[in-house]
C-alpha cells in the first residue's frame, strides 16, 4: 500500500513540475508515433509493441521491487533486443524510410499535386474503359492503385514498365499470350509502374468458394496495404474491387469509374475550396464529358 501512494504521490509531483512545452513533446511525440504505426500498417507491429511495453514493465517491476537477478537479465537484453529489432523488422524499416522521402514531396508541392491528379484522372479513365473491353473479352485483369503505403517491394517482383497508362498498353500486357499477362500490374500516381507482379494472397478463410487464386491476390494485397485492386474475372468477365480486405463484386464500368475517382482523389472537394485548383470542378465536367464521348 504504502508503495502505491509512494508511486502517485511521485506522479503527481512530477506532473506538477511539467511545463507547456513538455505537453506539446508528448503531444507530439505520441502523434509521431501514431503516424510511424499507420505508415508501416502491421500486425507484426502491434504485436511486437504489446511485447516491449510488457518488457519493459517487467524490467521496471524489477527494478522497483529489487530483483536484481531478474533486472541484470532484462536490462542486459535490452541492448541485444535494439540489434534483433533491427534485423527483424529490416524490411518494414526500409519501407517506412522510403515511405518518409516520398511522402514528403507529395505534400509540399501543391502544383505537383495538381498535375498528379490529372494523371490519376486519366489513370482511371483508361483502365475503366480497358477493363469494360476485357471484361467482355473474358481476360483476366489484376490493377493495383498504389496510395500512401509504398509498394516498390511488389514491383520488384515484376517487370519494371513506368509509362503511361493506357488502354491499349493495359490490353496489350493483360492478353493472354503476352509474356506479362501473369500478375498484377502496379499503377503509381497515374502512372504504370510495373507489371507480372506476385501480390501476398489472401489469409482470410471465409472468402467465397467461388474465388480463385487472382481474387484471393486482389483481396490479399488490399488487406496489406491501402491499396485499391481492380480485378476482372477471366472466367466470368466480372469486374470486382478490393479495397481494405474487403471485395465489390459485380461492377458496372460507371460504379467502378465513380468508386475509383472517390478512393483515388478523395481530396476532391476540400482542395477544390483552395485558391489553386478553384477551376477543378469545370475542367472535371469538361474531362468527364469528352471521356464519355470517347467511349460511345
Ligand atoms: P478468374 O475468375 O479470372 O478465373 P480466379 O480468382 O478464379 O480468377 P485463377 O483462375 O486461379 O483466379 O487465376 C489464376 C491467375 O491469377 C494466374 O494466372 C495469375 O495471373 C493470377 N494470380 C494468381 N496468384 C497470383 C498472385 N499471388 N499474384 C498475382 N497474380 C496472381
Ligand atoms: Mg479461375
Amino acid at each position: 500500500m504504502e508503495i502505491v501512494m509512494t508511486i502517485l504521490e511521485g506522479t503527481l509531483r512530477y506532473v506538477l513540475t511539467l511545463k507547456l512545452t513538455d505537453y506539446l513533446d508528448i503531444a507530439l511525440m505520441a502523434y509521431g508515433l501514431y503516424w510511424l504505426l499507420k505508415l508501416v500498417g502491421d500486425t507484426k507491429v502491434e504485436r511486437l509493441g504489446k511485447g516491449v511495453i510488457i518488457f519493459l514493465f517487467s524490467l521496471w517491476l524489477s527494478h522497483i521491487f529489487h530483483l536484481n537477478g531478474i533486472y541484470f537479465i532484462l536490462s542486459h537484453v535490452v541492448s541485444l533486443g535494439v540489434l534483433a529489432l533491427v534485423v527483424l523488422f529490416q524490411p518494414e524499416i526500409r519501407r517506412l524510410l522510403e515511405q518518409i522521402g516520398s511522402s514528403r514531396l507529395r505534400s509540399f508541392n501543391p502544383f505537383a499535386k495538381a498535375q498528379q491528379v490529372t494523371a490519376i484522372e486519366s489513370a482511371i479513365a483508361q483502365t475503366v474503359l480497358a477493363c469494360t473491353e476485357m471484361s467482355k473479352s473474358r481476360t483476366g485483369v489484376l490493377i493495383v492503385f498504389e496510395r500512401d503505403m509504398l509498394l516498390d517491394h511488389i514491383a520488384r517482383t515484376g517487370t519494371i514498365v513506368d509509362a503511361q497508362v493506357s488502354s491499349e498498353l493495359l490490353k496489350n500486357i493483360f492478353f493472354v499470350k503476352a509474356a506479362m499477362h501473369d500478375g498484377a500490374v502496379i499503377i503509381r500516381e497515374g502512372r504504370l509502374l510495373a507489371g507480372g507482379c506476385m501480390l501476398p494472397l489472401s489469409k482470410n478463410v471465409n472468402l467465397s468458394r467461388d474465388l480463385g487464386m487472382r481474387h484471393r491476390a486482389g483481396i490479399g494485397m488490399s488487406e496489406n496495404s491501402d491499396a485499391v485492386v481492380v480485378i476482372v474475372s477471366e472466367e466470368t468477365g466480372a469486374i470486382s474491387v478490393a479495397i481494405g480486405g474487403l471485395l465489390k463484386r459485380h461492377l458496372m464500368p460507371e460504379t467502378l469509374e465513380k468508386l475509383l475517382m472517390k478512393e483515388l482523389i478523395p481530396q476532391q472537394e476540400e482542395e477544390a475550396e483552395s485558391k489553386f485548383r478553384l477551376h477543378l470542378p469545370s475542367f472535371h465536367k469538361e474531362r468527364k464529358e469528352r471521356d464519355e464521348d470517347g467511349t460511345k
